[in-house]
């Protein structure tokens, strides 16, 4: 294998994947090795992983690597063949679910589930329109691109999709009171009915992720979700929750971020942390869309399902049982949440901040009253903090809110190394002058 110095390796890199391959940080990061919440680089320095999800158990954990070692070394066939695995990972999937929702099917990648879930959506419906929120991304496939409202070039072209603004308490509606907000966004979902209506076409269903997370992990309006659902079921559509990155118990109260809500999705879907970093990712589905779908549209996918891609889900769910990673969540998050709290009455900087279980985001303004976005200090902030050796980025409609979402065996040694190392790094970005 042909080693190179980092800057060697990044103009390797820009030849061979191009300028617009995304990379991390000013100083990109040249990592050779992770185990639990730490990545160590090229040079052997170590970093807090306070940014990943995937490796949810943590990097490299020896029981789903043990796990995906042994069984791939047995065997390793496609989904056609009979297989306990993946009958038995499926049982225990689906058991942590709403009794409603009792069949599945594996995909690769979370794209795909996404991909998917429209295909059966639409499919059941008889229906094209498909309304999402206005800064979304659930995906890469050229159907889930069309949802893909945030930066996604199909999503301006097509007309089967239509857009509501986030349900975000903490900059609400202008004109609206706080209490009002929650109607006030759903009164958006009915528009967007209403407007599909008016051009012929119907709805097929409302997809959201319930963390918004890549809106910013917004504090949602209570009673919008279950409105809106309303709104769209009224009107013959589903409801799809994406979980691709709230699955998986991160919330801590839940294992599913759609419990938190009164309303149960008619179908789910899966991917990033199930795989501990294999590539694994499903729906989850009603029985009767599952079968009516799959009566009609064969569906195959080599690559899914298959005994080691299970061995490896279920290694996740012992590892998350065994390990209580679940409850962790729960009392770390409050943990980490004080702490950040703290930080906010230190820092003007800190216009809000908000927490789900294991998944923090700190909102960045350049004034609480304007809340005018600190788009600037947001992106030296992170980049300070890689130079001290945390992990975190950015997300949000402008790039301006710190995202915190470490893998789930975070302890209150890594939460008190989180702390300070923000603590530290706001003080630079003040004495740098930002
Ligand atoms: N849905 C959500 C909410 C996501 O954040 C992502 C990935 N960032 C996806 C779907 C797509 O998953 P994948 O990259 O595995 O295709």
């Amino acid at each position: 294998m042909k080693k190179s110095t980092t800057h060697e390796l990044l103009a390797r890199r820009f030849q061979v994947m191009g300028q617009h391959s995304p990379v991390f940080y000013e100083q990109p990061l040249h990592l050779v090795r992770g185990e639990g919440v730490w990545l160590y680089d090229k040079q052997g320095r170590r970093y807090l992983d306070v940014y990943n999800n995937v490796p949810h158990v943590g990097h490299c954990h020896p029981h789903v690597v043990e796990t995906l070692n042994k069984q791939a070394s047995q065997l390793n066939i496609h989904s056609r063949y009979l297989n306990d695995n993946v009958v038995e990972y499926l049982e225990r999937l689906t058991a942590s679910f709403d009794d409603s929702l009792s069949m599945a099917m594996l995909t690769c990648t979370g794209s795909e589930a996404n991909e998917l879930a429209l295909r059966m959506a639409r499919h059941a419906t008889n229906a094209q329109g498909v309304i999402v929120t206005d800064f979304a991304y659930h995906g890469n496939t050229e159907s889930v691109a069309e949802i893909g409202t945030g930066f996604m070039p199909e999503a301006k072209r097509t007309k089967r999709v239509k857009a509501f603004a986030i349900p975000d308490s903490y900059r609400g509606l202008a004109g609206v009171k706080h209490e009002e907000l929650a109607q006030a966004y759903a009164a958006q979902v009915r528009t967007a009915v209403d407007e599909f209506e008016d051009a012929g076409i119907k709805v097929a269903a409302i997809l959201v992720c319930p963390d918004f997370a890549n809106e910013g992990l917004l504090n949602v309006p209570a009673g919008f979700l279950e409105e809106a659902v309303a709104v769209v079921r009224k009107a013959g559509g589903l409801f799809i929750a994406d979980e691709v990155q709230a699955g998986f118990g991160r919330t801590g109260k839940h294992m599913w971020a759609h419990q938190a809500y009164g309303v149960t999705p008619d179908i789910v879907t899966l991917g990033k942390p199930m795989g501990n970093g294999h590539p694994l990712a499903g729906v989850v589905a009603r029985p009767d869309l599952v079968e009516n779908f799959s009566k009609q549209a064969m569906y195959f996918n080599t690559f899914a399902g298959t005994p080691v891609s299970s061995a490896v889900g279920m290694a996740v769910l012992d590892v998350l049982a065994n390990e209580n990673l679940q409850q962790n969540a729960i009392s770390i998050g409050d943990y980490v949440i004080k702490g950040l709290k703290r930080l906010q009455s230190k820092f003007e900087l800190i216009g809000d901040v908000r927490g789900l279980g294991m998944f923090f985001a700190l909102e960045l303004v350049l004034d609480r009253k304007t809340k005018l976005p600190a788009i600037h200090q947001a992106k030296r902030l992170i980049n300070i903090m890689r130079e001290k050796g945390v992990l975190i980025s950015t997300i949000g409609v402008t790039d301006s809110i710190l995202k915190l979402r470490p893998p789930m065996p975070f302890n209150e040694t890594h939460a008190n190394l989180l702390l300070e190392t923000l603590d530290a790094s706001f003080e630079q970005l003040i004495e740098e002058g930002h």
